[in-house]
């Protein structure tokens, strides 16, 4: 367990000085995949792993940041224009550069950062890391950003400095996040609701493939591109439809004899899934569980069979929760062809659960998946 005491004590020892202390969740998405480039809805919420950051300001003409968990210091005095080959300085250099952009320029600092969030085990261990920057850059040093500013920053950083072009969703739900609370954002106007998620005696159980096909980026640029030909499509067919944020079921059902059946399948599955995550947001108010985790069940089979981003590894993580009691609900999470699933289970189950998966995962795959238990977590705060 990480502790601001540790990260202080470990700060001071080697700056000689008494830090501020901040902490950015990672992130699930419970639901609401491959929404957010057609402009619909996703349901990220904070998780209890949190990257960790200690800040001061200095009187060298240098800024040091030293990565625990790496054992690596850098230390800078004019910001690199180019990304460096410590990579994960990058991300943070992203945000200062984009803070910049924004007229405002950082005095020297020192920071350490350490973080429980797994790497790449699809939480947004890069989200937290730029997230918790960005929070502790505003506040340490009073730059007046809002936290959608905040977010947009952390993004762009990812964007245009580390060079990978993810949404918002990750950064947003890492500065945005409210333990007790998943978040229903609407990507196309960035406009925002909580919805209340007591998980009580549940758990958020996630079971790591520890694999990515290699088909996974293809897929999804040629996923996008058949959302944006559905969507000319029905343009050509006298609909005004500028994603298919537009499109209801309705006029789905009306067009589907003059759609191609693959671009039928994967608009429904669009759809479908807005419609999902506004019902799944009602069930969680209510602590539904058995309807929520039906919304969820009903997210992987289209994800599976409509929208074909799953993969077997997947398929058999959700069949066997499927089966096991104790799990109200499961589904791939993320791009999928790999990743991870996330689990809603019933925290008396959760040991037996786990035991259930690991051992038929291994008896068709030869290895364990990873698994790590969460609950809900806040957003980049000061601690
Ligand atoms: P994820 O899905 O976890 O976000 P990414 O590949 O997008 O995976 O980002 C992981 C990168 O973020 C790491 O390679 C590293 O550069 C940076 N990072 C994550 N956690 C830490 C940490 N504890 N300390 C320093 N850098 C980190
Ligand atoms: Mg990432």
């Amino acid at each position: 367990m990480i502790s601001k005491a540790w990260i202080s004590a470990f700060y001071e020892k080697e700056f000689g000085k008494k830090p501020s202390c901040f902490r950015a969740p990672g992130r699930i998405n419970l639901i609401g995949e491959h929404t957010d480039y057609n402009q619909g809805f996703v349901m990220p919420a904070g998780i209890d792993f949190y990257c960790y950051v200690a800040i001061s300001d200095t009187q060298a003409h240098s800024s040091s940041i030293i990565a625990c968990d790496y054992q690596e210091k850098f230390s800078f005095n004019s910001l690199p224009e180019k990304p460096t080959s410590t990579h994960w300085v990058n991300y943070i250099l992203g945000v200062i550069k984009a803070m910049n952009k924004r007229g405002k320029v950082l005095p020297f600092f020192n920071a350490i950062i350490q973080s429980d969030i797994p790497v790449g085990a699809g939480l947004s261990s890069s989200a937290a890391l730029e997230s918790v920057f960005a929070k502790a850059f505003n506040t340490f040093f009073n730059l007046g950003f809002s936290s959608m500013e905040l977010a947009l920053i952390a993004r762009e950083a990812e964007n245009d400095f580390v060079g990978l072009q993810c949404g918002i969703m990750d950064m947003f739900a890492s500065i945005h996040a409210k333990e007790n609370h998943a978040i229903r954002l609407d990507c196309r106007s960035l406009e925002y609701e909580y919805f209340p998620l007591e998980l009580a005696d549940n758990k958020i159980v996630l079971f790591d493939t520890c694999i990515k096909h290699e088909l996974a980026s293809s897929e999804y640029n040629q996923r996008r591109k058949e959302c944006e030909a559905a969507v000319s499509r029905l343009n050509q067919l006298g609909h005004r439809v500028e994603s298919l944020r537009g499109v209801d079921v309705s006029m789905l059902h009306a067009e589907k004899s003059q759609l191609d059946t693959l671009l039928y399948k994967r608009a429904k599955y669009v759809i479908e899934e807005n419609a999902r995550v506004d019902k799944f947001s009602k069930a969680i108010s209510t602590s539904d569980w058995a309807t929520a985790g039906s919304y969820l069940y009903g997210s992987h089979d289209g994800l599976k069979n409509d929208y074909e981003v799953s993969c077997k590894e997947l398929d058999l993580l959700v069949d066997v929760a499927r089966e096991s009691e104790g799990v109200w609900g499961a589904r791939m999470m993320g791009g999928g062809f790999g990743g991870c699933t996330i689990n809603l289970v019933k925290e008396d189950k959760v040991e037996e659960v786990i035991e259930h998966v690991k051992t038929s995962y291994s008896d068709t795959f030869g290895v364990a998946p990873k698994y790590y238990i969460a609950t809900t977590g806040n957003g980049a705060c000061e601690i």
